[in-house]
């Protein structure tokens, strides 16, 4: 007897692109049809007027779990990683062609965090702490630690995912370096980890955003288009 293969998940249709949004908790989970694992609220169908004889299957609108501009970020990544490569190999073959893909992958998870943010502090809009500090590194380091007791790199591991807050430490320390001058701090070998990680990347944030982003008086919809004031 032959069992049936384990279906391949993709870090393009099974990470952040499924989820939905609870409006209740603000939770984000992948199945309408079961109650939130956050809070237990059940989602039901939109209402439509009955008519016409049709009998429509019940349907769901619902907010994603991320702003546009990560859904174009990561088809931007997959055209990248997809695309036939060049003859010349790179600048002078001593950078990886495909480095964008780590530049891309890097400014999804900026966008991600400042999100997580917000939204975690949704009820202390005006933290003096998160406003006077900006940068990502302070804030997944200092200001995590002063919220929650650990910085995001240990919190993630705690939740299950060492792997993934290892491989985010190599990424924001080689772009650094790159954005410092460093051109070949980003190679191959990061590139092809960068979009091997990216599923676990994002079903660990979205574990972690559960856990420390949801149940909160004021709600910032992780997916609404918010321009600056
Ligand atoms: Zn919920």
């Amino acid at each position: 007897m032959t069992t049936a293969p384990e279906a391949v998940l993709s870090p393009w249709t099974d990470g952040l692109v499924p989820m939905v949004h609870c409006r209740q908790c603000h939770g984000l989970y992948r199945d309408v049809h079961h109650p939130c694992p956050v809070c237990q609220h059940q989602m039901g169908p939109d209402v439509f007027p009955e008519g016409y004889g049709r009998v429509d299957v019940p349907r769901y609108t619902l907010e994603g779990a991320a702003p546009y501009t990560i859904f174009v970020l990561l088809d931007l990544i997959r055209n990248e990683f997809e695309r036939p490569l060049t003859a010349t190999k790179g600048m002078s073959g001593r950078v990886s062609q495909r480095l964008v893909i780590v530049i891309l992958f890097w400014t999804a998870f900026e966008v991600l965090m400042e999100r997580f943010f917000e939204a975690a502090f949704a009820d202390d809009p005006e933290s003096k702490e998160l406003r006077r500090t900006p940068n990502i590194g302070q804030r997944l380091d200092r200001v995590y630690r002063d919220r929650w007791g650990k910085t995001f790199w240990d919190d993630l591991a705690e939740i299950g995912y060492p792997e993934v807050s290892r491989h985010l430490q190599t990424v924001q320390h080689r772009r650094n370096a790159f954005i410092h001058g460093d051109a070949e701090a980003i190679d191959d070998a990061l590139v092809v980890l960068t979009v091997a990680s990216l599923l676990d990347v994002q079903l660990a944030w979205i574990a972690l955003f559960n856990k420390r982003c949801t149940g909160r008086q004021n709600k910032i919809p992780v997916w609404a288009f918010r321009p600056k004031p």
